[in-house]
């Protein structure tokens, strides 16, 4: 007998066989797909189940695996964007003006956000560059997350730019403690953080995320060599993903230096500037670009994605969210990729909407290290299984060519139901683990201290909203 028999809905398992199955069934034991299929497979007689679930009207497809945001940014979202110091920005409020509810706060608003758009298991990075000095942010904001029923994996790792940096810690009395935020630091925290944290919770996953792998241009050349060598031995000795942005040179540095680094367990965000011999590493080591298509050093850069997809090099889209000016929204960037890509080549028939799905779904998941578990359904795999409602006027008539339908026309808010290791965490697009006006408000007021605390009205007046340029 299964736990829970899904009926009814149309199937689109993204699996290596690319099936598509227009009336199918996924049967579920505990938190894993026990088997899936067509319906008539099952010759008009139902298998035993505790609980019968028929999806009418709706599209199964397992959750989008998002690879890259930050957390903290859903409470900064559109601060600072018309700023040219927006990092400077972002910094300061991330040292100097948070606390543990912060983060707590964020992590479920934006774990809300994710899973309402059919994200199910979601990457981020603490903080902006990160944020490095203490653990307890980064177990504030996986209990936020772990709340509304998200797969999550935060990181932290070192940090860029300028030290010393300063931070504060606030007491409950509204005073606090100020002191100097120092690199060495970052090595000391994130092992502790690995220690505290892994395992507390099933889908909660602490992963080493520095800010920047490879020739960060503020530190010296054996500076970097015994960072990079770092990062990698704790991500080995504690077997979690290594995840950190990097750009043109950082490729050829790490190859030249550490080359032991350079594994399909390793993500590069962004990945803007990379030279040819960068690309045929890549395509050695396995090693993954995560690829945003509306971040900034995208829009001011070049990440070469047909050329990397062409060369073997392996590839994820992420969204990089939300501040300054993007959303938790993967299903924008399915349509964003395509058209950034079509339009830098003047080529229409770039990346098909098939190749597209499996570049939110099984290729993050495969990066990871989880591709055993997420990414596709498949039995055996986790039950983390979303449904998009189809029976709307921009998706409809539903039926033909329905891969195509969904990657050009669905968004986010038309995922109505999603399932999470076996568990339903939203139905009817209502959050099963929390109440969503409770997580708005929490949010709300988290957002409200942070502001008093930072008190500066110019991140908020943009005196160019109209003209044709800002700043
Ligand atoms: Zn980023």
């Amino acid at each position: 007998m299964y736990d829970i028999l899904l009926t009814d809905a149309m199937v689109i398992p993204v699996d290596p066989e690319h099936h598509i199955w227009e009336k199918g069934y996924i049967a579920i034991t505990g938190d894993r797909i026990a088997a899936l299929g067509p319906m008539e497979e099952l010759g008009g007689e139902l298998p035993q189940a505790r609980q019968h679930i028929s999806l009418k009207g709706l599209v199964l497809l397992p959750g989008l695996v998002d690879g890259h945001g930050h957390a903290g940014h859903c409470l900064i979202k559109t601060l600072g964007e018309h700023r040219e110091d927006w990092e400077d920005m972002a910094q300061e409020i991330y040292y100097c003006c948070t606390d543990e509810e912060f983060w707590y706060a964020e992590g479920a608003l934006a774990a809300a956000e994710r899973l309402k758009f059919g994200t199910t298991t979601a990457v981020s990075m603490l903080g902006s560059t990160p944020r490095i000095d203490r653990p307890e942010p980064v177990g504030a904001n996986l209990e936020g997350s772990a709340s509304v029923g998200i797969r999550q994996l935060t990181g932290i790792g070192s940090a860029y730019g300028a030290f010393p940096k300063r931070a504060r810690v606030w007491e409950a009395d509204g005073s606090f403690r100020e002191y100097e935020v120092t690199p060495e630091m970052a090595w000391k925290t994130t092992e502790e953080t690995l220690r505290r944290y892994n395992g507390r919770h099933p889908r909660q996953i602490f992963i080493v995320a520095p800010g920047r792998m490879g020739l960060r241009p503020d530190e010296s050349r054996e500076m970097n060599i015994r960072h990079n060598r770092e990062m990698d031995r704790l991500t080995r000795e504690y077997d979690v993903p290594l995840h950190t942005h990097a750009y043109g040179g950082d490729v050829q540095f790490l190859y030249d230096t550490t080359p032991e680094v350079l594994t399909p367990r390793l993500s590069l965000v962004h990945s803007t500037g990379y030279s040819d011999r960068e690309l045929e590493i890549l395509a050695e080591t396995g090693a993954y670009v995560f690829h945003g298509p509306t971040t900034h050093s995208n829009i001011t850069g070049h990440c070469r994605v047909m050329e990397m997809l062409e060369q073997g090099v392996n590839l994820a889209v992420v969204t990089d969210g939300t501040a300054s000016d993007r959303s938790y929204d993967l299903w924008r960037d399915m349509k964003n990729i395509q058209l950034l890509q079509r339009y830098r080549y003047k080529d229409g028939s770039l990346l098909p909407c098939g190749r597209v799905l499996e570049l939110c779904t099984i290729e993050p998941a495969r990066a990871l290290g989880m591709d055993h578990l997420i990414g596709s359904l498949e039995p055996g795999k986790k039950a983390d299984i979303i449904a998009v409602d189809v029976m709307q006027p921009h998706l409809a008539p539903f039926g033909v060519m329905p891969v195509q339908r969904l990657v050009y026309h669905a968004m986010g808010q038309d995922v109505d139901w999603v399932m999470v290791d076996g568990q339903v965490m939203m139905e009817h697009r209502r959050l099963t683990q929390v109440s969503e006006q409770a997580v708005l408000e929490r949010a709300a007021a988290a957002f409200d201290t942070m502001m008093r605390r930072l008190n500066r009205r110019d991140i908020l007046e943009n005196e160019h909203l109209y003209d044709l340029r800002q700043g």
